[in-house]
């Protein structure tokens, strides 16, 4: 993938992970007013958890979009981050903002868990 075509992409994907921070923020308080959905009522969470849940997610993925692109700027974008092999061009596509390679990211993966 052409390295100015990724940056824009990354780019679109702030600006949306932006508009979408700030309307569940908004959200927060507009749903302190009721109107809760009846099809929700044997849910666990309630709305404001979820809010905050689908919140950091996005600010998550944010982080991992503004990474990319400041390894687009240090040069080393596309490149594995733990081992430095390049990262599949299939894969850059599909997540332009991934850091690792697969075995780097499936590794990371087991580790956590
Ligand atoms: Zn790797």
């Amino acid at each position: 993938m052409e390295i100015s075509i990724a940056r824009s992409r990354l780019e679109e994907m702030r600006a949306d992970l932006d508009r979408t921070v700030s309307v569940l923020m908004g959200e927060h308080h507009l749903v302190r007013g009721g109107g809760a959905d009846p099809g929700d009522a044997g849910s666990n969470l309630t709305e404001a958890d979820r809010n905050a849940a689908s919140v950091q997610t996005a600010l998550t993925q944010r982080a991992e979009v503004l990474a990319a692109l400041a390894r687009i700027d240090d040069g080393s974008y596309g490149r594995c981050v733990d081992c430095s092999s390049p990262v599949p061009e299939p894969r850059l596509e599909a997540r332009p903002a991934t850091a690792r390679c697969v075995p780097c990211q499936a590794k990371r993966d087991r580790r956590r868990y």
